[in-house]
């Protein structure tokens, strides 16, 4: 049996290898693999384009890199994990001595048996990184070190697909693209991503959904800059990262922190009762800074599991495929799908009969129970729906107020609107 977790993983673990960056070859691999089970638009945009306050940076490309002995031993090797690699290392080619070397070397010395994730973007330099353990078994002596990369002029490359809604009113899907050998940290949030699109293709939504695939920060403002004409369009968002691991889920609020998504996220960890949490914005994190940022202040959330260097393994090669689960993927991966079951179904009402109750059985309302486990329920959630229907409140806030189950008010709500008793 192929469970949509193990699918998943297996993607997580065909990604893991590739060395993408926020630019280069690397993330486009990690594209094509993604487009064999999804159809991606992809987009390159040219080294030098002004996006927003930043500007597309030169393109970073690697073939090889390594540290070797006298002996020509590699000791430290881009071969084994592209970890060991600073990110964006600008090329070198020399001999020193380890005590020279050392000023370029990165580990964690509280967690000596990791190597550690480390880029340098915008300060041009080259650098390896290392178990602490490692390093202390080197001896003294000449070494050998070559970056055998390229920064040129080229393009950041980004995806997005599509799913086509009954309205042309976006919600977006965001993860980053742009960490190498990470699991948790964009990788399960890649994969999450994509089987979330792949479901919800195979229904019509409510709304138009738009998946973005991104490198982190500079790939959220180029969007965000190359979409900025159209962002009125863009009614609701979540950032997915983190989406792996064994820890319970995590949703941060949106900036404005009472959105229509900040809602329905946290009434459907509620109302499953998981294990979770609901975090208040903070400008840090992911992509939801650039999607909140004051003038685009989109309500964007962001769900995860263990957030944001929560866990011990974070930007270490302790994140590699063993640290996500396709159990935890496939948990996210059912929020999502709730939730978006929910803002999708979510609307306001208007009582068509609104002086005194409306008379359910002259209209058949009543008989439809007939029979019904829930019968009960469901004649409570339609008086429900009816009350509140005023213009003002939603179906989700009719599902909060009477305790009863979202499904339940908006089943509810459609045979009262068949009925013609409520219109929206
Ligand atoms: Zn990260």
């Amino acid at each position: 049996m192929t469970s949509v977790g193990q699918e998943m993983h297996r993607l997580v673990e065909r990604l893991y290898p590739l060395c993408r960056s926020i630019t280069g070859d690397g993330v486009r691999a990690t594209l094509d693999i993604v487009g064999e089970y999804l159809p991606l638009q992809v987009h390159e945009v040219p080294t030098g384009t002004q996006v927003l306050d930043w500007t597309v940076p030169q393109e970073w490309n690697i073939r090889d890199a390594y540290v070797a002995d006298a002996a020509g031993n590699r000791v430290i090797d881009f071969a084994e994990s592209n970890l060991h690699v600073l990110g964006y290392s600008v090329p070198v080619d020399t001999t020193m001595p380890l005590s020279e070397l050392r000023k370029h070397l990165h580990t964690l010395p509280d967690q000596p048996s990791l190597v550690p994730y480390r880029t340098s973007y915008y300060t041009p330099t080259w650098g390896f990184c290392l178990a602490q353990d490692a390093l202390d078994a080197l001896p003294e002596g000449d070494y050998r070190v070559r970056v055998d990369s390229t920064l040129a002029d080229g393009h950041l490359t980004y995806a997005e697909h599509v799913v086509p809604g009954q309205v042309p009113d976006e919600v977006i899907v965001s993860c980053h693209t742009c960490h190498p050998s990470l699991a948790n940290d964009n990788l399960a949030g890649i994969a999450v991503a994509t089987f979330l699109a792949r479901a919800l293709s195979e229904q019509t939504p409510y709304y138009t959904y738009r998946f973005v695939f991104a490198p982190g920060t500079i790939g959220a403002i180029t969007w965000l800059a190359r979409n900025q004409e159209r962002i009125e369009e863009v009614k609701h968002g979540l950032v997915l990262a983190c989406a792996g691991d064994a820890g319970s889920l995590t949703y941060k609020r949106s900036r404005r922190g009472d959105a229509e998504i900040d809602r329905v996220v946290r009434h459907v960890l509620e109302a499953s009762q998981r294990p979770h949490r609901v975090d208040e914005f903070t400008p840090y994190g992911y992509d939801e800074r650039q999607y909140c940022s004051p003038g685009f202040d989109l309500g964007v959330g962001s769900l995860s599991r263990t957030p944001y260097a929560g866990y011990p393994e974070y930007h270490t090669s302790g994140d590699n495929p063993g640290f996500v689960s396709p159990k935890a993927m496939t948990d996210t991966l059912d929020v999502c799908r709730e939730a978006f079951g929910v803002l999708d179904r979510n609307r306001r009402y208007l009582n068509q009969s609104p002086y005194g109750e409306p008379q359910l059985g002259r209209r058949g309302l009543y008989d439809s129970l007939g029979g019904r486990s829930d019968a009960k329920q469901a004649q409570m959630a339609m008086l429900w729906v009816l009350s509140m229907s005023d213009g003002e409140h939603t179906l989700l806030d009719v599902a909060e107020r009477s305790a009863l189950a979202f499904d339940t008010v908006a089943v509810a709500a459609d045979a009262l609107r068949d009925a013609g008793l409520i219109k929206e």
